[in-house]
């Protein structure tokens, strides 16, 4: 079914915003008004609550947290639903990149250990993303942040 990005997604925000204040992480979302995609609402929701909550995780008190969305056309002129989870946290060592979306991989129980996960999350929403024919990417630098994007079909077959 069509889900409305910005009401769906400024109800997401107000979910995660508990647990942001208590860290003074700022929150801000920038998402077009007239924005549909096709997709599971409840899938969609776990996609984003778990990017969003490891954003907040893994940043530092008073970081910054941002949820953007914007529409694009790929070469072939499909539209797509750009969706970004930017923070301004610990990021991800290059050599761990490509093993984040593993399961039960974590970067280091170090660092990790505070959070107390288990290192499930973004292997269930890797999978959410394929089940919705998207793909999702990581680029990091350690030290400044983190950006996720998700791309998604705006419209399923
Ligand atoms: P959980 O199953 O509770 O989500 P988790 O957060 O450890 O546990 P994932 O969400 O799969 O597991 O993330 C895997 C690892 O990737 C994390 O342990 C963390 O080291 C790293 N990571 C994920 N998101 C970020 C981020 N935004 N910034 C820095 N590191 C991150
Ligand atoms: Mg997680």
């Amino acid at each position: 079914a069509p889900v409305h990005l910005a009401s769906f997604c400024a109800s997401i925000m107000d979910t995660i915003s508990t647990v942001a204040k208590k860290k003074k992480i700022t929150l801000t979302s920038d998402i077009p008004e007239e924005l549909f995609v096709e997709a599971d609402e409840d899938k969609l929701r776990q996609i984003l609550i778990n990017l969003l909550s490891n954003a907040v995780s893994y940043t530092q008190d008073g970081g910054k947290v941002e949820l953007t969305v914007q529409d694009r056309q790929d070469a072939e002129g499909a539209e797509k639903v750009l969706i970004k989870i930017v923070d301004t946290g610990i990021g991800i060592p290059k050599k761990d990149q490509p093993r984040i979306f593993e399961r039960f991989y974590r970067v280091d129980k170090g660092r990790s250990r505070s959070s107390g996960g288990t290192g499930l999350g973004l292997s269930i929403v890797k999978h959410l993303v394929e089940q919705h024919h998207g793909e999702i990417s990581v680029e990091s630098e350690l030290g400044l942040g983190t950006t996720f994007t998700v791309e998604l079909p705006m419209l399923q077959e």
